[in-house]
């Protein structure tokens, strides 16, 4: 799909958010990156705030799109139960949860929660899942990864010896 039939498609609905993760998820698959970055400047310019965050993990020779706190993903019961065991992981080696990323007023086991369904951690479990032992995981986040999704992300990489390259 060239530029000029991308931009087309933003016009047809450019207030709809889902055409745009659309679009990103076409250009990742493409590894048109400069496209993605477009795309994503027109989602800040254009004010969309309510922008879903989302990440995007390549499983063979696909892209899948995972949405934070995502129930409704066909693998989502085996992606938390891979978190929950990472997490446990995790702790043991010296991971303490960054709660100041939390923005929600809750309480603390509910924070854990927030954080472990942001859509890069969803994606880092379900590419782990999804492809094979020791092969790298790649990921693309629409918005800017919080710090302890990235911090989370060098735990679960020495924890399942993956190189976890993830993009924002
Ligand atoms: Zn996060």
């Amino acid at each position: 799909m060239g530029i000029l039939a991308s931009d087309r498609l933003l016009e047809v609905d450019s207030e709809n958010v889902s055409y745009y993760v659309l679009l990103s998820t076409i250009y990742a698959n493409t590894e048109k990156w400069e496209g993605g970055i477009k795309v994503r400047l027109l989602v800040r310019d254009r004010g969309l705030r309510k922008t879903p965050g989302w990440s995007s993990v390549v499983v063979g020779s696909k892209v899948e799109v995972v949405y934070t706190g995502n129930q409704t993903h066909p693998k989502y019961i085996e992606i938390y139960k891979e978190l929950k065991v990472l997490s446990a992981k995790m702790k043991s080696i010296g991971y303490v949860p960054d709660y100041s990323f939390v923005y929600q007023d809750v309480e603390e086991d509910e924070k854990e929660q927030i954080l472990n369904s942001h859509s890069e951690r969803l994606s880092i479990a379900f590419g782990i899942i999804s492809t094979l032992s020791g092969s790298p995981v790649r990921i693309f986040k629409n918005l800017r990864v919080c710090g302890d999704c990235h911090n989370a992300t060098k735990y679960i990489s020495i924890i399942s010896e993956r190189e976890i390259i993830v993009r924002d």
